[in-house]
Formats: structure tokens, C-alpha cells, sequence
């Protein structure tokens, strides 16, 4: 079965080595060059995106800032998974909010930005501090701004108009602004759905972000009342797309009561431990469900964290001389604070992870690999 994936990086990339198994060949579409490559050899096809979808068994994406004329193509195949519509949900954070609106599935309070007296507006009915984030574009914690005080209101204005002049009349830019909230932490679920509507989810994830990129993840150590509502919002959110594949949902943690901060349409790097930690992973799961074969178990089978290695030119090697710990690297053009590689590190129980996060600890240095030390130490 040949899989088609809009989107030629890592998560492509994981998704083919993950399925190569189970007879999927996976071919990858750049949609900035318009090249079809192989994910995993990085070898150029010289194909054209018409031949790929003609051919494909299934379609589906890595990212969601897709253009639109890619994605018609796409749909109109019949074979493109989770779909046009869930795709560009994801990729556009008004289309997001009001899914979670209709689906009364809550989040932070936010307001619609296409001027400057809406801006106004959204500063005294949200109050400050917010934050404000492009609707369409932005991953990585880029395309936002952090407004904490009145005074910087109008040099926030100036750059958020620049984006806003960028639109088109038929693809009209937007701005959200969201309350700033006061989270304890930030957790993701991610699950699947399968064609009959099926879904399993895993074990919901705590994440530490640092300057708006995710650098830890860990599974393994939360309470059932958590997970529960997590597994709601997700059946919730999937069924009312009638969803196919991998979707995550990125939350706040508010005092034991999540907040949907936001949603991804596809495999995520909060979902990267599921590699080690669970028995099907992400990727061999977003393949089955859209290939059509019956989704793999999501059960934890121990807890697992996943160390983001970002800019670094080469994975740290000697990682691999701690027990139960494997990295995974992208071969990707090294460049400041990009996503390179992740190191997933797995233990019979949360002491034993806090031990071998320690010893990792000792190996990455501290202002390249943030949060893992003191993780350590917390769940020693
Ligand atoms: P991703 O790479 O996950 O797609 P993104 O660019 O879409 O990132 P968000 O997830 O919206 O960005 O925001 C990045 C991070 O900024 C969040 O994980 C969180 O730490 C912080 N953040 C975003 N919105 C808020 C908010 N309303 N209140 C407090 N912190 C926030
Ligand atoms: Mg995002
Ligand atoms: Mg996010």
C-alpha cells in the first residue's frame, strides 16, 4: 500500500519507519519545493503531486499549513485523511475556537482581531496580560506576542497589523487573543479514530515548553480523573469532525480542570514517547487508522519521557549507554532552536524514570536541554 504525506519533515519521516512493517510505503510531498521525496532516504522522485495522489492507497498530512489548492486535490481523491476540513480547522485558530464553542468543549477566553478598535476592545474586555497569536500560520510558539502591559499596546499593534496586511481578500489574515492563563502545567492527549469510528487514546502527557517550544514530555505518572476528561474532549472533538487518524489536544491544567489551549490534526511531539512507551506507537497507529486496518493498542507498557534535541548538530551518543533509552534523529539541516532529534527514556516506574533522567541530566547540558535536570529530581 503506498501512503501519500503533505509535508516532507520528521514527522513523515516517522510515520514511513513506522509502517514499513506493515507492508506501507510512504512517499512524502514538500508542499514549499513541490517535490514528492522519500522521507526516510530523502531521495527526490520526480513525480508530480497529481501522479502521487492518482496512485496513493491513502493521503494524509504532517502539518497543517497546507494551501488550499493542495488540499482540494487531495479531497477530491476520496482517499485524504483526517481531510480537508479537519486539516484546515487545525491550521486556522478561528475555525479551532469555534469548533470547541459548538462542541462546548472549553478553553481560554479569547477574542477575533481583524483591526484596531477590536484590538482595543479585547485588551479591556480579556484584560491583560494576553496572549496574542496569528490565526493562520504560526507552530513553535512563533507568530505570537506577549502584551503584559498598556504601554507596549501600540508597538504590539504596529507588528500584529504588519500580518494582518499580509491577507489576501480571498484569504483574509486574522489575530486571536487569548487570556494569558495561570496553568499549573500543560498536558496533551493523543488518540485515534478509525474509519468506523472507533477510538483509543493514550495516556495523557504532562509537557514542559521553554520559550514556546516543547523540550520534555512525560507519560506515565496521571490520575484518572485527569485522563477522563481528557478522553472526553477527545472523543468529543473527533467524533464532531468524524475524524480519521491521529489528533492531538494540547490542555492547561487549571487546578485539576483542563483547558483546551489547542489542537493538532495529525501525529504530534507530545506523542513522540509512544515509541517506546506504548505498545502501537502514534505513527503506526495514524497509518492503520487511514490505511483502514485495525487501530494497535494505546496502553501504556511503562513510563516513558522524550527529551526535544533542539539545534544541536548530531545526536548526544552517549545517551545511549543509559538503560531502556534510544534517540531518534531527524537528518535534518542543523540550525538554532530547530527540532533535530528526541531522546526517549523509558523505566519500570516513575523513581527508576527520575533516576535515568538524572543520569541524562548529567550528559545534556542544562541550557540546551531545559527542565530535565529539575524533572528528574521531582519525580525521584
Ligand atoms: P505548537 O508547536 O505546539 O503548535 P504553537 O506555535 O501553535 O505551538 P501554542 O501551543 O498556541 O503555539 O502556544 C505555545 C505555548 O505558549 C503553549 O504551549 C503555552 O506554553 C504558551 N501559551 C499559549 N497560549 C497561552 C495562554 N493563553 N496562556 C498561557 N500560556 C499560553
Ligand atoms: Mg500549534
Ligand atoms: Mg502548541
Amino acid at each position: 500500500m503506498k501512503v501519500l504525506v503533505l509535508g516532507a519533515g520528521q514527522l513523515a519521516r516517522m510515520m514511513s519507519l513506522a509502517s514499513t512493517h506493515l507492508g506501507i510505503d510512504v512517499l512524502a510531498y514538500d508542499v514549499s519545493s513541490k517535490q514528492v521525496i522519500n522521507p526516510v532516504t530523502f531521495e527526490v522522485k520526480h513525480t508530480t503531486l497529481e501522479q502521487e495522489v492518482e496512485q496513493a492507497y491513502a493521503i494524509t498530512a504532517e502539518f497543517e499549513h497546507i494551501p488550499e489548492d493542495v488540499l482540494n486535490v487531495c479531497q477530491q481523491s476520496g482517499k485524504f485523511y483526517p481531510g480537508a476540513e479537519s486539516i484546515s480547522i487545525g491550521g486556522d485558530r478561528s475555525k479551532e475556537k469555534a469548533l470547541l464553542d459548538n462542541a462546548k468543549v472549553p478553553c481560554a477566553p479569547y477574542a477575533l482581531i481583524t483591526e484596531k478598535s477590536a484590538f482595543i476592545e479585547a485588551i479591556e474586555k480579556l484584560g491583560l496580560p494576553l496572549v496574542i497569536k496569528t490565526c493562520q500560520a504560526g507552530y513553535d510558539g512563533k507568530g505570537q506576542w506577549r502584551l503584559k502591559s498598556a504601554e507596549d499596546a501600540e508597538q504590539v499593534w504596529s507588528e500584529m497589523k504588519g500580518f494582518l496586511d499580509t491577507g489576501t481578500e480571498a484569504a483574509p489574515h486574522s489575530i486571536i487573543a487569548e487570556k494569558m492563563i495561570p496553568f499549573d502545567r500543560e498536558v496533551s492527549i493523543i488518540g485515534v479514530r478509525d474509519k468506523d469510528g472507533k477510538c483509543k487514546v493514550y495516556p495523557l502527557t504532562e509537557n514542559q515548553h521553554t520559550n514556546g517550544v516543547l523540550t520534555l514530555s512525560i507519560a506515565g505518572k496521571e490520575k484518572a480523573a485527569i485522563q477522563a476528561q481528557a478522553e472526553a474532549a477527545f472523543e468529543n472533538l473527533a467524533s464532531e469532525l468524524n475524524y480519521v487518524g491521529v489528533l492531538a489536544i494540547e490542555f492547561f491544567d487549571v487546578d485539576g480542570k483542563l483547558l483546551v489551549n489547542e489542537i493538532a490534526p495529525r501525529v504530534h511531539n507530545s506523542g513522540h514517547w509512544t515509541q517506546q512507551g506504548a505498545h502501537t506507537s502514534q505513527f503506526e497507529n495514524h497509518m492503520r487508522a487511514i490505511t483502514g486496518l485495525p487501530i494497535g493498542s494505546t496502553q501504556l507498557v511503562r513510563p516513558t519521557a522524550m527529551v526535544n534535541v533542539l539545534g544541536q548538530p548530531s545526536i548526544p551518543q552517549a545517551v545511549l549507554s543509559v538503560a531502556d533509552c534510544t534517540s531518534h534523529w531527524y537528518g535534518k539541516e542543523a540550525k538554532p532552536g530547530r527540532k533535530m532529534g528526541h531522546i526517549n527514556v523509558s523505566a519500570a516506574n516513575l523513581h527508576q524514570l527520575g533516576e535515568r533522567l538524572a543520569e541524562l541530566a548529567e550528559m545534556l547540558p542544562e541550557e540546551d536541554y531545559p527542565g530535565v535536570s529539575e524533572t528528574s529530581h521531582a519525580l525521584i
